[in-house]
């Protein structure tokens, strides 16, 4: 049997460890559960085809990520695990001032290319007023007008997080927390050390 230390049990850490255990690889999970880290602080917004993001390697990336979602989702419902918060909300993209204003037709352009070249989870983007935009959602100040993409989803980080954890444990992956320190040598990770704080109960 294949064996696999993941390190990190951020979203992304949790993720790997769930896809390997369920892939039948014997997966240990280390987690040194810093206060600040990213999956909690997220928004969650899932459209990466709005990002101004320029690396081209992001958008094929991207593209699998987000059409990988809903599977994800429906797997990890399947063991009990339904708590992601994962949901297509849609989203606006707010123009503030005049200057943004007139450069909602340029986004609007490019969001229509990039679905042309298969980004998910746009949709057919439209023009929406201020007003309108604040009836969608109270909370907005003035505005000058916005898009509304009615694709885009959202998903809670540390809901996602804990439910992939869950997932890895069902698929019998073991999970401790505490520091790993790695030893690398010419780019080779040569061996790993952990620091076990406390071991999980259940
Ligand atoms: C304010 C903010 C808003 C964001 N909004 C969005 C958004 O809307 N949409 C979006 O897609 N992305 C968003 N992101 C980005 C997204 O949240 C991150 O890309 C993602 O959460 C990264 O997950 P991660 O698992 O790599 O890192 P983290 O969540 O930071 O997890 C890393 C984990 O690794 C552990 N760790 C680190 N080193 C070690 C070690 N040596 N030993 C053991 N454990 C260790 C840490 O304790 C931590 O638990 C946002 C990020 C921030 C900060």
């Amino acid at each position: 049997m294949k064996r696999a230390v993941v390190i990190g049990g951020g979203v992304v850490g949790a993720s790997a460890a769930f896809h390997l255990a369920r892939a039948g690889v014997d997966t240990l999970l280390v987690d040194r559960r810093d206060a600040g880290h990213a999956t909690g602080a997220g928004a969650g917004i899932i459209s990466p085809g709005t990002s101004t993001r320029p690396l081209p390697a992001f958008f094929p990336f991207a593209k699998d990520a987000v059409a990988h979602y809903p599977d994800l989702v429906a797997t990890l419902a399947e063991i009990g695990q339904a708590t992601t918060r994962y949901e297509v909300v849609g989203e606006l993209i707010l123009a503030k001032t005049d200057e943004e204003f007139a450069h909602l037709s340029a986004l609007k352009a490019l969001y229509a290319e990039r679905r042309a070249g298969g980004m998910p989870n746009l949709g057919d983007v439209t023009d929406v007023d201020g007003v309108t935009a604040k009836e969608m959602f109270p909370a907005l100040g003035d505005i000058h007008g916005a898009l509304y993409v009615p694709e885009a989803a959202r998903v809670d980080g540390d809901s996602l997080r804990n439910a992939l954890v869950a997932g890895a444990k069902r698929h019998g992956a073991k999970i401790r927390y505490g520091p790993a320190a790695l030893r690398i040598d010419r780019n080779r990770v040569t061996s790993i050390s952990i620091r076990i704080r406390s071991t999980p109960t259940g």
